[in-house]
């Protein structure tokens, strides 16, 4: 692991923002950081490939056998800002080993983590590769993706599996396969109702605010409970996860997962986990308001918001955007002026029933990690999932990886990643990787013997 870790300090110490507003350097100087990595591990090829309007995609390759069976293994380097507002508890772009032995830092779990499993995958299977590793480490997966446009550029066509290392398990020492991932769609919302802001002495109480708008808008968009209550938004169960498995105390683990304080609650119980995998979710992920400190005392004549929706796995993410842009236009008051604008839609995943490479990754984790594999839906998105599946149709699809959800508070504060996990999970993509080659033996053999 020392090899690893020192990986993912460099990968760290990289800050590859890719969200617009950040500098591109450093998410420039991180795909050269990745290619040298794979260069070092021992890849026969590698190439950086630049999209115009875009960040660059690393592509790696390792030869396998003449006639070996290609596996693509996809993962991201680029990362989601480490914010003020957050307070990291130390700074997010340098590798730290807490008290708990986790590691903290941003990426460090998503998906830097996932770039380690493939570099380490490399490194351990250079000398005799049993399969061809086409290895595809996108910088756009956190934005808007342009994986599309050089996709063709790259062999993931000839695919016979797709390792998508961008996951993980409900909690630490769980091996998990992922069978579903919701879509996403975002929107803006802006009100408008004056000319200019007015005198809120003056006029307040006749003067139609477009904040109070705005506010009584957004709450139309909830139940009593919290729960999404808009009628014609899909809610998909694809997944009934097995309710024997030991989350740690059932709601109980979705509280820690979610840091929810004592006197607050969940907004599902006994149904978390369908919540989280099934149906749909709207989180308003910013206002365009005064903050208290800028505050005057008046009516304000426009405000915004960005809403992020979560669709089922199976919904058209476009026609949920759709109903969520039709609801809002209803439901704000007739004295107010609104605009929805559709920021992005990409569509969820779910796994195709079967699949004997898949019983494969399965008895691997089952091995590796000595206890039954627990296949559930995730409440992610993963648009380049979809992509990688419509390029690579005969293709087996395998998502997994070291992120717990329990504790790595992927997108958040004091990000980390439990190392026996990767360890576990490099153990076992390689068992993965080997045991494709000895299966594809055993049904050529059979066939000669027929
Ligand atoms: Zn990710």
């Amino acid at each position: 692991m020392p090899r690893v870790r020192g990986w993912l300090e460099s990968l760290v110490s990289s800050p590859s923002v890719s969200l617009p507003g950040h500098p591109t350097g450093p998410v420039h100087a991180t795909a050269d950081l990745v290619s040298a990595q794979f260069r070092e591990a021992g890849a026969d090829l590698v190439e950086i490939i630049d999209i115009p309007g875009g960040h660059p995609l690393v592509r790696a390759r390792l030869h396998g056998p003449p006639d070996a069976p290609t596996v693509v293994l996809y993962a991201h380097y680029d990362v989601q800002p480490a914010t003020e507002r957050q307070s990291w508890a130390t700074d997010p772009w340098t590798l730290r080993e807490g008290d708990d032995g986790r590691w903290y830092g941003r990426g460090v779990a998503d998906d830097k983590s996932g770039v380690a499993m493939h570099l380490a995958a490399v490194a351990l299977l250079r000398d005799a590769p049993p399969v061809s590793l086409e290895i595809i480490i996108e910088g756009e997966e956190e934005t808007c993706s342009h994986l599309g446009s050089v996709i063709d550029r790259t062999r993931a066509a000839e695919a016979d599996a797709i390792v998508v290392a961008d996951l993980g398990p409900p909690r630490v020492g769980i091996p998990a396969l992922t069978t579903s991932l919701r879509g996403v769609a975002a929107c803006t919302v802006e009100v408008r109702t004056l000319e200019h802001d007015v005198h809120s002495g003056q006029l307040g109480g006749v003067a139609p605010d477009a904040l109070q708008a705005l506010i009584m808008t957004l709450s139309s968009l909830y139940g009593p409970d919290g729960a999404v209550d808009i009628p014609g938004l899909t809610t998909d169960i694809t997944t009934t996860p097995d309710r024997g498995t030991d989350l740690g105390g059932g709601a109980a683990w979705a509280r820690r997962a979610a840091a929810v304080l004592p006197g607050a609650g969940l907004l599902a119980e006994a149904d978390f986990l369908d919540r989280l995998s099934s149906g749909p979710a709207i989180t308003v992920i910013g206002l365009d308001v005064p903050r208290p400190a800028e505050a005057s005392n008046v009516v304000l004549a426009r405000a915004g918001a960005k809403l992020s929706l979560r669709t089922a796995p199976r919904a058209d993410a476009g026609a949920e955007l759709a109903v969520l842009a039709e609801f809002l236009r209803s439901r704000c008051p007739s004295w107010a002026t609104v605009t929805v604008d559709a920021v992005r839609a990409a569509p969820g995943w779910t796994a195709r029933r079967g699949g004997r490479l898949r019983d494969l990754a399965r008895v691997a984790l089952e091995e590796t990690y000595g206890s039954s594999v627990l296949e559930l839906g995730s409440g992610v998105s993963i648009p380049a999932v979809r992509l990688l599946e419509r390029t690579a149709p005969r293709a087996e699809l395998i998502l997994w990886g070291p992120q717990d959800t329990e504790r790595a508070n992927i997108h958040g504060a004091d990000e980390s990643l439990n190392p026996d996990e990767l360890a576990r999970m490099i153990t076992a993509q390689v068992a993965f990787l080997a045991s494709i080659t000895r299966h594809e033996a055993g049904i050529r053999a059979t066939r000669k013997e027929a």
